[in-house]
């Protein structure tokens, strides 16, 4: 009786199990030696480039302005790098605790809170359940394995930063050492092991440009319209079904002009307060606590009749 109930949907069950154990395992290995790989990469690239092997002028008076630079990035990326990883994007409350009145929710009574089936926690809007992370995030916008958590409300802005001046950095260092490999204005290349160096910097360097000018362009698009990754997709769906009504919009999170929308993200400010904040490594807390949002209402198109 026992034999035949252990059936094929058992051992089916027993291997998914396996085979999730395993996942989990190599991926708690893994994930921290992509870490330790993504400092390597930021710390050699910033020598290079920064100490003198690829200097973009022979001439000494632009020698210390291109070292505080490249310095000044490379904390720059590491700063966002590692607030990132450490702040991580939030996570609800269980649902005990609020029952239990250890933790109190800032939201409207009327409103009737999910819970999650899978994790146990409230599930207000915008938040999402990673199944890697094993729980629910504020503002889930994707799982990173870069950073080894997922990105979601408090740590998106140092990921986009991350992003940024990554981009910057690479894109900088590949014009001014350009010039260099091509031999141009008499600049010395360093005989052949300079030229090699020289090589696999810029390939490097030009292919993380590449691969990061997309993945910023894709998350500025998505910070100027306060969506995330997931809600994308979903808003790309309801859109036409939406706009067959008559609706103007499906995101609801859409407060107007870009700079409402990056508020979201960047904390309230000025335009310049704004790039400040963008520009030099500092601390960074997003508007609102990823529970309750701002929204509008999803305005009905204006039928504009021709006459
Ligand atoms: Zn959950
Ligand atoms: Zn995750």
């Amino acid at each position: 009786m026992t034999e035949a109930a252990f059936g094929f949907k058992d051992v089916m069950f027993l291997s998914l199990k396996i085979a999730e154990v395993m996942f989990g395992v190599g991926l708690h290995i893994f994930q921290p030696l992509v870490i330790i790989f993504c400092f390597g990469l930021i710390a050699i690239l910033s020598a290079f480039f920064g100490l003198g092997v690829v200097q973009p002028m022979d001439y000494m008076i632009f020698r210390v302005p291109w070292l505080v630079l490249t310095m000044f990035q490379a904390i720059n990326i590491s700063f966002n790098y590692v607030l990132c990883i450490v702040t991580g994007p939030g996570n609800p409350p269980f649902k005990e605790a609020i029952e239990s009145g250890d933790v109190k929710i800032n939201t409207d009574s009327t409103v009737k809170i999910k819970i999650c089936k899978k994790c146990h926690r409230i599930k207000p809007e915008r938040c999402h359940h990673c199944s890697l992370c094993k729980k629910c995030v504020y503002r889930m916008d994707h799982h990173c394995p870069w950073i080894a958590t997922c990105v979601g409300h408090y740590n998106y802005p140092y990921f986009y930063k991350f992003l940024f001046h990554s981009w910057l950095g690479c894109g900088v260092a590949f014009v001014m050492a350009a010039p260099r490999m091509l031999g141009l204005w008499g600049l010395d290349r360093g005989g052949p092991a300079g030229v090699s160096y020289l090589t696999s910097l810029l390939a490097l360097c030009g292919a993380i440009f590449l691969a990061v000018s997309f993945l910023l362009l894709w998350h500025t698009y998505l910070l100027c319209t306060n969506q995330t990754t997931l809600e994308f997709y979903d808003n790309k769906t309801d859109y036409h079904g939406l706009q067959a009504n008559g609706h103007f919009t499906p995101n609801p999170y859409h407060l107007g002009w870009w700079k409402k929308n990056v508020e979201q993200a960047f904390g309230p400010g000025s335009f310049v307060q704004l790039l400040v904040k963008l520009i030099f490594p500092m601390r960074i807390r997003p508007a609102g606590d990823g529970i309750v949002w701002d929204k509008r209402t999803i305005m009905k198109a204006v039928q504009v009749k021709r006459t």
